[in-house]
This record gives C-alpha cells, structure tokens and sequence, in this order.
C-alpha cells in the first residue's frame, strides 16, 4: 500500500481554532441502569456533592432529550473542570459518563466536542439544535451543592 497523502491544506484545517471562550459551562451526564447500577449512581452522586462546587440535576430514569440509558446530569464551570473530571476519572464507579462542553452549538457539544469515560453510549443528536438562537445564551447556572470535603 502506498500511502496517500493530501495535496495541500484543507479548508477545514485553515479556519481558525475555535476559541474556550465559547464555552460557558459543562455537564458532566452520568448513566445508570435503573435494576443494576443506580445505587453506584447515588453513591457517587453524594460524593460529588459532598466535593464540588456544582449544580447536581434530578433523577430522569424515564429517558429524556437525547440520552438513551436513565442519567443525571452535573453542571459545572470551568474552573470546577481540572479537579472533577480527574476525581470521575478515578471514581465514576464503573458508569459510563458523557462530559461536553455547552456553546452555542448544542449538537455538536454532545456528539463532536464531548470527551466519555467508560463506555460510549449512544446519543439522538436529531433532538438538539445545531446553533442556539440569537436571544439565547449558552447556559451557566449557579451550583446547588454546599461541598465541605476537602478529600479529592
Ligand atoms: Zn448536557
């Protein structure tokens, strides 16, 4: 086999880099199985709050938007970033999380820009927006935890 190489720089690889800037806040999406592993869930869910300045989001075993499995969701700014997705990393207790940015391109922070640790799920991106409206802005809510755990 002869190795391909591109004729010149694609168009894609000119635009400029899209700026952090844009990114106003994550979630972190933990999934369950409501049978098998939602007492991993709530375990870690207590652990997080006990930990993180973050805002931890209800209890959807029914499905909603475009996740597949049952799941909560934690947002977080970007300063909470470098301290509690290594604690994931560490102690997601064998559940798979989806952690994406939230710009002004909704669909695209899920399927494209979203980092998972443990195994990848399958997402409905049909549901989200491609961009968010001109009145609307990237959400960035206040949290809900009152963490007072120092041991990450
Ligand atoms: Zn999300």
């Amino acid at each position: 086999m002869t190795p391909t190489h591109a004729s010149g720089p694609s168009a894609e690889s000119i635009a400029a880099p899209r700026s952090i800037a844009g990114i106003a806040s994550y979630h972190a999406h933990i999934y369950y199985d409501r049978q098998t592993t939602r007492s991993d869930a709530e375990i870690l869910r207590r652990q997080i709050a006990e930990r993180f300045a973050v805002r931890v989001g209800a209890w959807h075993d029914e499905l909603v938007g475009p996740h597949r499995q049952s799941m909560y969701q934690i947002a977080f700014g970007t300063a909470v970033f470098a301290q509690l997705v290594p604690w994931l990393m560490l102690n997601r207790r064998g559940l798979s999380i989806l952690i994406h940015p939230n710009t002004d391109r909704p669909r695209d922070d899920h399927l494209v820009q979203s980092v998972w640790l443990g195994t990848p799920l399958a997402i409905t991106g049909d549901v989200l927006d491609d961009v968010l409206k001109p009145d609307e802005a990237p959400e960035n809510l206040p949290p809900n935890t009152t963490p007072d755990r120092t041991d990450i």
